[in-house]
């Protein structure tokens, strides 16, 4: 069915969350066995060049990706495009605004977290961000762990960082319909994001999905670091009865944060028809 063993198709680098620079995923995920790696920077593509010059040459084929950050129905949505062409103008620019929307959230991030008594976070969270556009919660997470205040990101999420939580801001981002013109203009094919996180009801689910695929999204992850093996079955049974093309995604973003490796999640279901059978 496909001519690739072991894709993984959304991680991070340094230009957003990650920890380890677009060269450094790339040698990780080759002594992983990886041989189709999409780089997904959250709203930013300008570490793809230098995974491409890193993969060129070597078993592992880098497919430009993106991951846009979306707001649905007071949720915050994550959409996955892989396949981008990364020069396309009209994807840089509408990223740009996305990005230029963080510095004013991460202010008042620090402002609601000075009022749990962080103090300085903004500063320790850009001090964490390589991309002074992309300062993202995780660097925050980072920072008040960093600070020894809370044992690990996981714990700082919960307690501050999560949707509704004390330091958490609400934060208009692009809308589902629009991300998915984006990344499908950009010759990219859309992809719904570890579908299991977003806290929403099956009925809100379907309109999500429903407005997703209306607008020409066409894939879901249903394998990830972020899925248990019963969401993995339940994703599976959505992406069949919608016809929807199946991902499989780490989500990694550095060793010991997150529970999955490069290229280490389980296979997909065999019966589903994988996302990259359109790359190969
Ligand atoms: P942002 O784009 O600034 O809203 O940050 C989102 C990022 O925060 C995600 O991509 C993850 O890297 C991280 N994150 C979100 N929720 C959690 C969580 N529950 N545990 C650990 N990291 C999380
Ligand atoms: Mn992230
Ligand atoms: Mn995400
Ligand atoms: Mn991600």
């Amino acid at each position: 069915m496909t001519a690739f063993e072991n894709p993984d198709l959304h991680c991070h680098s340094i230009r957003s969350d990650g920890h380890l620079t677009p060269t450094e995923l790339v040698a990780r995920a080759l002594a992983n066995g990886v041989d189709l790696l999409a780089l997904t920077d959250h709203d930013e593509i300008d570490g793809i060049d230098e995974a491409l010059a890193a993969a060129r040459g070597s078993p592992l084929r880098l497919l430009p990706g993106v991951e846009v950050s979306t707001s649905f129905g007071g949720e915050t949505i994550h959409i996955v495009g892989l396949g981008i062409d990364h020069r396309h103008r009209p994807l840089a620019e509408a990223l740009a605004v996305l990005r230029a929307g963080r510095a004013g959230r991460a202010a008042r991030i620090a402002d609601e977290l000075a009022r749990c008594g962080v103090p300085d976070a903004l500063a320790g969270a850009r001090r964490l961000a390589r991309n002074p556009e992309l300062v993202s919660r995780a660097h925050f997470a980072r920072h008040i762990v960093a600070c020894g205040l809370m044992p690990d990101v996981r714990t700082v999420f919960d307690h501050y960082l999560a949707t509704g939580k004390p330091g958490f801001v609400p934060h208009r981002w692009a809308e589902v319909d629009e991300a998915v013109g984006w990344i499908t203009a950009a010759g990219g094919v859309a992809v719904l994001a570890h579908p299991a996180r977003y806290r929403l009801s099956g009925s809100q689910l379907d309109t999500l999905l429903d407005c997703f695929q209306a607008a020409g999204g066409e894939g879901v992850e249903v394998v990830g670091g972020a899925h248990t093996e019963e969401e993995m079955r339940r994703f599976a049974r959505v992406a069949r009865r919608r016809g929807l093309l199946a991902s499989r995604a780490s989500d990694f973003h550095g060793v010991g944060e997150g529970p999955v490796d490069l290229g280490c999640c389980n296979p997909l279901p065999q019966d589903l028809v994988p996302v990259w059978s359109r790359f190969c």
